[in-house]
């Protein structure tokens, strides 16, 4: 089989791959070919992977097959045990592997070098291994971390102390100056450095680690997704690394493309929520509101309301937009709310979803959700198109959305959120908010929203209320 593949044929191979992966990033920019684009993807990474193992006969095709079959029932299990809220702390634990597993196979190259050369590192070599163990230790701590905050088995709350930008700095110095020792090879410590598991490297990886650990500590839970799209990118940049210590190319254009398309997501999730990366990095949101600051907004001024009345709402309506948050996906209420717009539909009623960026908890986390539900995708409204046709509107659901609602953002400079883009949902002529109390969400402040006179609130939780709603409108017809 080995003989079989030419240096040529594993070039052409590492060159399909690379058409694949592109391809796939192209088709996962719509919700229609996302799913192609996934699987697009995993063909080129399958083809790159098997072309590399058994053209550098690093296991036995037996082996390698067992591999993918373990590996791929592990994915399977995964992909049907874990549920759609955990999913950023998946992708977490997924990049920081991936950050791992760059920077141990660089290890692994120098360590083979000393051993079958000895002597200097090429400059190449000793570069590209020691960004590969810096980005990639960094990213294996910090995203185990960001990973453990999210599932709530670390503090979820920044934790702060003081000089600790100094410690940060004094372990990135740590760190860089191992790199430099390994690039530069002086005459001093040489027995030190040229020992056959060349410790300058492990001093560098243990100074990244601790680094990757502190880096993300004192972030609040809430950021969390950021930081993790960010250590993404970092996976991505570690992996490219590794493909220069290796001399890979498909690696090397994999690793770039994970790189760019992770900062990309990172700039778009802060854009949408109106704050810097440095302030996600370094600043947070600000202490959740007191009862009494949230007694002072909603005290008198709440109405409540029925599924019964929103339903005989809903008879009269020409045109309803659904607004989802993260309360549909903690309820998992997809199904529920894709069943009333299918009924609305059949009825002739225009409906549509109005879906924020930054709805939820992870990119597109509304569009998957309401993808798996079957709700058609000309449906789905972005943002800049929904917002100009809620004064047309004649009802908006706002079911378990809150932060990507509040007109705070618009109305005080104050506040959190200002300056965030939301949806104007109150320009409708009515508005029913489906949640179970009138807590906050993710930025811990009250919504002036459920105040308003067209406001009525229709406590419960997301599923049982639009089932009842749904049931209601079935039992009318
Ligand atoms: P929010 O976090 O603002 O609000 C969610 C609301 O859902 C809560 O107020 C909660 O109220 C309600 N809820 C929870 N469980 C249920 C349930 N079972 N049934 C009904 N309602 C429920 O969510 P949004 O989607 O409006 O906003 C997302 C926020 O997350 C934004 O601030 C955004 O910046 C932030 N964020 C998003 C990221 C992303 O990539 N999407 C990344 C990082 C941050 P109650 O408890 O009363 O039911």
């Amino acid at each position: 089989m080995v003989e079989v593949l030419s240096e040529q044929v594993v070039r052409l191979a590492y060159l399909l791959s690379a058409v694949l992966f592109i391809q796939g990033l192209r088709d996962m920019t719509h919700p229609r070919t996302a799913v192609r684009g996934n699987l697009v993807s995993a063909v080129g990474m399958l083809i790159a992977v098997g072309v590399t193992v058994l053209w550098f006969e690093i296991i036995s095709p037996v082996v390698l097959i067992g591999g993918l079959i373990v590996g791929g029932l592990v994915g399977a299990w995964l992909a049907v045990r874990v549920e759609m809220t955990q999913m950023p702390q998946l992708v977490g634990v997924f990049n920081g592997f991936g950050g791992g597993a760059s920077a141990l196979v660089a290890g692994a190259e120098l360590v083979e070098f000393q051993a079958a050369a000895g002597g200097s590192f090429p400059l190449e070599l000793a570069v590209a291994a020691a960004v590969s163990g810096i980005i990639g230790a960094v990213t294996l701590f910090g995203s185990m971390v960001a990973a453990g905050k999210l599932h709530g088995v670390i503090s979820t709350g920044a934790v702060r102390y003081s000089g600790e930008h100094a410690v940060k700095a004094a372990l990135l110095l740590v760190a860089v100056v191992a790199g430099i020792y390994l690039v530069v090879q002086p005459d001093l410590l040489s027995a030190y450095l040229h020992a056959a598991w060349v410790p300058p490297y492990w001093v560098l990886i243990l100074a990244a680690s601790v680094l990757g650990v502190m880096l993300v500590i004192p972030i609040g839970g809430a950021d969390m997704p950021v930081v993790i799209a960010l250590l993404n990118s970092y996976s991505g940049l570690a992996a490219a690394g590794t493909g220069f210590v290796l001399n890979n190319t498909a690696l090397i254009i994999a690793g770039t493309l994970v790189g760019a398309a992770g900062m990309i997501l990172t700039v778009i999730m802060c854009d949408a929520m109106n704050r810097s990366l440095t302030n996600v990095l370094f600043g947070g949101f600000g202490e959740v509101a007191t009862p009494e600051e949230m007694d002072e907004i909603y005290e008198g001024n709440i109405t409540e309301t029925s599924p019964e009345e929103l339903e005989m709402l809903l008879d009269t309506a020409g045109r309803v937009v659904i607004v989802p948050g993260y309360g549909m996906a903690v309820a998992q209420a997809q199904h529920a709310v894709a069943e009333l717009a299918e009924l609305l539909d059949a009825d002739g009623v225009d409906v549509a979803f109005g879906i924020h960026p930054v709805a939820g908890r992870m990119p597109g986390h509304m569009n998957v959700l309401l993808a798996e539900a079957d709700v058609p995708y000309d449906m789905m409204k972005e943002l800049t198109e929904i917002n100009p046709t809620f004064s047309q509107t004649d009802v908006v659901i706002v079911i378990g959305a809150n932060d990507v609602v509040n007109p705070l953002a618009n109305e005080d400079d104050s506040s959190p959120i200002s300056g965030m883009p939301v949806l104007n949902v109150g320009e409708a002529d009515t508005v029913i908010v489906n949640k179970r109390s009138l807590s906050p969400g993710f930025s811990g402040i009250p919504n002036p929203l459920f105040a308003r006179a067209n406001t009525y609130m229709l406590f419960g939780d997301g599923k049982e209320s639009m089932q009842d709603v749904v049931n209601e409108y079935k039992d009318s017809r």
